[in-house]
């Protein structure tokens, strides 16, 4: 980008490569190099550049094309890199001052489609579902503990005076100026985004209002989480799926810092008074939250193997995790959102409970063991789904809630169990019953191609123009 601008710039003014080297006190061949974006200029000679060109160095510097022919060369200089282009065959294509434009448009735009034509088949439902069950695995292997993106959250913090306990708005903001971004608070952001980030402009469009279970701080550090993490666009629904998590995982991390988290989950553990809902409440976050940031703790700095489970009133996982052994329903491919699950696990005992909002506590004797696990119905925005956290028998004896009389038996995935409807019942009614089904579209269901995943990228594009310019 630096030397499409230099050579603009540079033509704008009328000079060879040869005159303003005389000004610069260089060989037009070490210019030619910078402009050609083969070598990197040190920043004395942008100084020296920018006053010989009469710009500021930050014009120079800009991330952005001087012009359109030059961002279509530049998009078609980066399409002739990709692996795929090189499996071709094909000679590289020189784009010199006599290509032109029309036909780059051409091109680029028949790149563009066959990139997006590519991505496809990777965001399948059943290409989705094995990515995320891959994903899983691995997550259970690290204890779902992620070293680097703790280190990376601990340094988000590093500039700003934290000490403990729920991270103040003031302190949210620092971190992210830290970085170099503003934060604007939109009424019509496109809706299939979260948030939209300007990086020319390095700025953060979101809404105010939680998404879900996700609070407004939540998403503006999972937003940050990909540029402090440094991920670049997905190459795969594999990938998109990974920088997620990841984003989310350091969005988790600087709410609920390792190091204060972990000294008050284990002086509750001394006390034998581990609760998720304390963790929610010190650290100000979203059961949810606090309940996944615990799984990410407990087995690294507890000793705690644990499971972890979203689901709806019907059921339905949402999202899971383990490493204490325990079986979720699982389709072949290993996925296990979009699953029903048993109906004796809390998850679904907890809606039927006297006071579903708070914590409902249980052991399930299951086919690999007996848990304990806790379970709440979330009251805030995104009413009707269970978020449960459990561990094995013997860890129950550090959780508050351990003295629960209520036991259910859970025989599956033997289809004796819950999955076939009893004996009597289906004697009167088999046959004679025509349910017109619900879909679950919202569970991985087919995903619209794109590096995005289901985002509009005209939506996106559109609500930057209308934005940028104020
Ligand atoms: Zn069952």
């Amino acid at each position: 980008m630096f030397g499409q601008r230099l050579r603009h710039i540079r033509r704008s003014r009328g000079l060879t490569l040869a005159e303003l080297g005389e000004r610069v006190g260089r060989a037009p061949s070490v210019l030619s190099l910078l402009e050609n974006g083969r070598r990197e200029p040190k920043l004395s000679l942008i100084e020296t550049l920018a006053s010989a060109l009469s710009v500021s160095s930050a014009e120079l510097m800009k991330n952005q094309p001087p012009s359109r022919r030059a961002q279509l060369e530049l998009a078609l200089a980066e399409f002739q890199h990709d692996p795929s282009y090189a499996g071709l065959g094909l000679p590289p294509l020189r784009v010199g001052a006599r290509v032109p434009s029309d036909v780059l448009e051409h091109l680029v735009a028949l790149h563009a489609e066959l990139r997006r034509q590519r991505t496809k088949p990777t965001a399948t439902p059943e290409e989705a579902r094995a990515a995320n069950a891959d994903l899983r695995v691995q997550m259970g292997e690290r204890g779902n503990y992620f070293e680097e993106i703790e280190q990376a959250a601990a340094e988000a913090l590093a500039p700003v005076d934290y000490s403990g306990g729920a991270l103040s708005q003031g302190m949210l903001m620092s971190v992210v100026s830290h970085h170099g971004f503003s934060v604007r608070y939109v009424h019509d952001l496109p809706r299939s985004a979260r948030s939209v980030t300007d990086l020319r402009n390095r700025r953060i469009y979101m809404r105010q209002e939680p998404l879900g279970m996700h609070t407004p701080r939540a998403v503006l550090l999972q937003t940050l989480g990909h540029f402090v993490l440094g991920h670049s666009a997905p190459a795969d629904f594999g990938d998109f799926l990974r920088q997620r998590i990841e984003a989310n995982y350091f969005a988790a991390a600087v709410l609920v810092p390792e190091q204060a988290a972990a000294a008050f989950l284990r002086s509750a553990k001394d006390a034998r008074d581990v609760a998720v809902e304390d963790l929610r409440d010190v650290f100000s976050v979203s059961y949810e939250m606090a309940a996944h940031r615990f799984t990410n703790l407990a087995t690294h700095h507890l000793g705690l193997p644990c499971h972890f489970v979203k689901n709806d009133e019907g059921g339905i996982i949402y999202k899971a995790y383990e490493n204490d052994g325990v079986l979720f329903p699982a389709d072949p491919t290993g996925a296990i959102e979009g699953q029903r699950m048993c109906r004796q696990w809390s998850g679904r005992q907890v809606f039927s409970a006297p006071d579903k909002f708070s914590p409902y506590f249980q052991y399930s004797d299951t086919p690999s063991g007996t848990y304990w696990c806790t379970a709440l119905v979330d009251s805030g925005r995104e009413r009707g789904f269970a978020v449960t956290l459990g561990v094995r028998y013997e860890d129950s004896r550090w959780f508050r809630g351990r003295d629960t009389t209520i036991r259910t038996t859970s025989a599956c995935p033997s289809g004796a169990c819950c999955q076939r409807p009893p004996a009597a019942l289906a004697a009167r009614w088999e046959g004679m019953a025509w349910p017109s089904a619900r879909a679950h579209s919202h569970v991985l269901l087919a995903l619209p191609s794109g590096s995005f995943p289901g985002v509009d990228e005209a939506d996106v594009f559109e609500f930057l123009d209308r934005h940028a310019a104020s």
